[in-house]
């Protein structure tokens, strides 16, 4: 079985360590590979060669740079459906699915091909008499990011390339339920010219993280995974005296209004909260039906139900198992739980099974209505095929719920009325909000701006937000005058 390699100083090297997490098949859990815990040594020579390769990288011309992202986004569209096929082995998600996971981490790169624009200063003359001020843009030095196991080709995308091209160095820690994805991602990367060192790939589980934290000479944190973690890695990296950026979990909610198109709600709010089944951060979990449309619920559970998991290759399956036993327990119990608060359950996915595949983490799509804000099942992150139902008379009810939520990834309103989208686009308090647009994933020259319990931190991933992140701003003063004008000390702090 396949011990998945490190990447340290520019080496795909087999790990030392003697312990292992069994990488699986999800649709059968069977074992495809072994992902090793990284020993203290592995790490520390993961972060020495960082640290030394920074000294080189940071002085590469920025479009030098730029073109290894220009020839790396091209290997990743070349190698799209290998990608995709190693990355629904390891995860279960269809083949399309794993292509959409691709495709929008190669839209970052693309972004990242963009670098030399930027990472331009400002420059103004004449600040005071022949005094000129000008900012550069410099790279930090060893950035490290953590990723989690639902989109393992996206989210690493998302944060080294940037990070690169500006002209750092960094070290990926993938989530340990899937890492053969972001390896492939490494191994072309390293085709695509990257330099020995400039990326390194460590693999494990929390105690990796937590060594890689309390490492002096990291110097940016990027996270992206569940709230207690999140808020543990943020805590800990900002403790150390580091920048972090954490991405953490979300409750998104959709907002049905009575004068939107019937038929194409219902359409989009089927893939938005049962695709990839409900592993998406961006998923809407919550459906809040106002006035009359919750005569639409009942149509709605009969859309659901035609929605069958299914298998990878399987053109005609909605979506595939959920990532591990574990995954699938916890949103099994959730649904109970459901059951036990008094919500409706209209379409239950708990007795789902594959034929020939019942040893596979399989949840049907799952419907509740009557839901109310004091649930379990309102209030936390189910991560699964599940979709809450929840009705309110007024638009303002509907903002009133979305903002007492403590969650602010994602959020959608469907309707005719540009003074209804208006109003909810300004009042509400999340960081992307979709207008007849399910899932707002902005592209990758905007930023991923999620807010409150979904996101800790100032600088968001992507876009121009994430060069700030992974840069510092060097500020310039200078006179350069042919006779110095004689005038004496000057005893204040203004310019002359
Ligand atoms: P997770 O928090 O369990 O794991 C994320 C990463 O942290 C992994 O690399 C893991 O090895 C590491 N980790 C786990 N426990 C740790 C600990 N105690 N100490 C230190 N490190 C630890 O998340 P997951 O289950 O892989 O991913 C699903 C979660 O990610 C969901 O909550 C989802 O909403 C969230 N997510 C958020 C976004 C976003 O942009 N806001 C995007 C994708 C996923």
């Amino acid at each position: 079985m396949q011990n998945v390699p490190l990447l340290i100083n520019g080496e795909f090297v087999t790990s030392e360590s003697q312990q292992f997490i069994d990488v699986t098949n999800p649709i059968n859990n069977q074992s495809i590979a072994k992902a090793p815990c990284a020993t203290d040594r592995e790490i520390n020579l993961a972060v020495v060669s960082a640290k030394e390769a920074f000294l080189t990288w940071r002085e590469v011309p920025v479009s030098e740079r730029a073109r290894v992202m220009m020839r790396y986004q091209q290997l990743l569209k070349d190698h799209h459906d290998e990608l995709a096929t190693i990355l629904s082995g390891e995860t279960g998600k269809t083949f399309a699915d794993a292509k959409g996971d691709v495709w929008r981490g190669i839209e970052v790169v693309e972004q990242a091909m963009n670098v030399p624009a930027m990472m331009m200063g400002e420059t103004a003359e004449n600040v005071a008499r022949g005094i000129d001020t000008y900012s550069y843009i410099q790279p930090l030095g060893v950035c490290l990011g953590i990723t989690p196991f639902n989109f393992p080709a996206m989210i690493p995308l998302w944060m080294f390339p940037m990070a690169i091209a500006c002209g750092n160095t960094f070290i990926l820690k993938p989530s340990e339920q899937d890492p053969l994805t972001p390896n492939r991602l490494a191994e072309l990367f390293m085709e695509a010219g990257a330099p020995k060192g400039v990326l390194s790939v460590i693999h494990g589980g929390k105690e990796q993280v937590n060594k890689l934290l309390n490492d002096p000479d990291i110097r940016a944190v990027s996270f992206v995974g569940s709230v207690p973690v999140g808020q543990h890695v943020y805590k800990t990296a900002t403790d150390n005296m580091k920048r972090a950026q954490c991405f953490a979990g979300a409750k998104n909610h959709s907002v049905i209004m009575p004068d939107s198109n019937k038929e194409r709600v219902l359409n989009n709010l089927v893939g938005a909260s049962v695709g990839a089944a409900g592993q998406r951060c961006m998923a809407i979990s919550v459906a809040v039906f106002v006035g009359e449309t919750h005569h639409w619920i009942d149509e709605l559970a009969e859309l659901l139900k035609d929605v069958k998991p299914g298998l990878w290759d399987d053109e005609s399956a909605g979506y595939g198992p959920l990532i591990s036993p574990q995954a699938k327990a916890k949103v099994l119990s959730m649904i109970q739980q459901g059951k036990n608060e008094g919500a409706t359950c209209l379409l239950d996915g708990s007795d789902f099974t594959l034929l020939g595949y019942e040893e596979g983490n399989w949840v049907g799509p799952t419907m509740f209505s009557d839901v109310t804000e004091e649930m379990e099942i309102y209030k936390q992150e189910i991560f699964g095929p599940v979709l809450c139902c929840v009705h309110v008379d007024t638009l303002e009810e509907a903002i009133a719920l979305v903002n007492r939520n403590p969650y602010g990834n994602g959020t959608s309103i469907f309707t005719a009325s540009g003074a209804a989208a208006r109003k909810y686009q300004h009042e509400i308090e999340v960081g992307q909000v979709g207008i007849n647009v399910p899932i707002p994933v902005p592209l990758p020259f905007f930023s991923f701006t999620g807010w409150k319990n979904s996101f800790y931190g100032d600088l968001h991933a992507y876009g121009k937000q994430a060069i700030r992140f992974y840069s510092e701003t060097k500020t310039i003063t200078a006179r350069w005058v042919e006779d110095d004008i004689a005038s004496g000390p000057n005893m204040t702090i203004s310019l002359k």
